[in-house]
């Protein structure tokens, strides 16, 4: 703890060398996070206060002036789940590539529960922000390694990780279980299989925000309920952002966001969306008639 922020009348927080919040000590309440932790369940994370993600007038552009996210202001709740929609090039991608710091904004900043995410390591970013992409990305190695990507886990957590995400009976019946190597591009396993060892990957971070890039191909019939079981079970208590591929998929989403080259030109529920009758109500009913 190198620094203490004291604004009168206000909570203090208490943030670590990077400058990154880690406890905020209030006059009535004591240590927020410890009283949060009293009132968990035994797992006490995710923290359901925790995973606010604002967006502050946030400009972007890969060159030049080229603007591909425009202005864009908004701020998600801890807890919310959100859908990005939009055609090809709105800027969902880029969307999650600002957030997870590839890049930064031209102009504007991104807030991750208060604190600007260029003052946070990358590394912490990484444990609390997970992306789960459609092609769920295997490499050359064990099963083992392929959950934990070479970080430090115990073969405890790495079982849990995969029960929790619906894996274990697959990996229980390959050849040497959670020592069996997997070819690069996951040959020996299903899509459906590599999708729910992605989910296993994020689930033994257990971060705060999960990004998801759904995929757009179906998945083997086989896998999709546990996939979508398993997904579930991820959801709770973690704010998400989905790029949605299929309407259909995100119909039960706190809120959907409507993207057009760059800017936000939409956003409520689908009840809401569909009643408003802009773009959000013209794709759907496209995708209704099965365009
Ligand atoms: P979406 O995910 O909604 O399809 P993207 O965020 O990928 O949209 O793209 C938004 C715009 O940014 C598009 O016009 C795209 O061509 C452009 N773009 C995407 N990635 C790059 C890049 N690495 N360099 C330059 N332009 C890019």
């Amino acid at each position: 703890i190198e620094r203490v922020t004291n604004i009168l009348d206000e909570p203090i927080e208490i943030r670590d060398r990077y400058n990154s919040r880690i406890s905020i000590y209030d006059a009535k309440f004591g240590y927020i996070d410890e009283v949060v932790a009293n009132l968990e369940s035994p797992n006490p994370n995710p923290t359901p206060e925790l995973g606010e993600i604002r967006f502050e007038n946030v400009w972007f552009a890969y060159k030049d002036d080229d603007y591909v996210i425009k202005n864009l202001d908004f701020t998600i709740r801890p807890g919310e789940k959100i859908a990005l929609v939009g055609p090809t090039g709105a800027g969902k991608s880029s969307i999650i590539r600002l957030l997870c710091r590839l890049y930064e904004p031209t102009q504007g900043r991104i807030l991750v529960d208060g604190v600007d995410i260029r003052d946070l390591p990358q590394a912490e970013l990484r444990r609390y922000l997970a992306v789960i992409l459609q092609e769920g990305f295997l490499f050359a190695g064990d099963v083992k390694s392929n959950i934990t990507l070479g970080d430090n886990y115990s073969f405890d957590e790495i079982q849990t990780a995969a029960q929790q995400t619906n894996i274990d009976q697959f990996i229980e019946l390959l050849p040497q279980g959670y020592d069996t190597q997997l070819r690069e591009r996951g040959t020996n396993l299903s899509s459906g299989q590599k999708q729910l060892l992605a989910f296993a990957r994020a689930a033994i971070r257990n971060p705060q925000i999960l990004v998801l890039d759904e995929a757009t191909a179906s998945l083997d019939v086989g896998t999709e309920a546990l996939i979508q079981q398993a997904l579930n079970k991820l959801l709770v208590r973690r704010t998400a952002i989905i790029i949605a591929h299929r309407l259909s998929t995100i119909r039960n989403v706190d809120r959907i966001f409507v993207l057009k080259r760059g800017e936000l030109i939409e956003q409520g529920s689908h009840e809401e969306l569909v009643h408003q009758g802009g773009m959000y109500a013209t794709l759907h009913q496209l995708q209704m008639l099965g365009a």
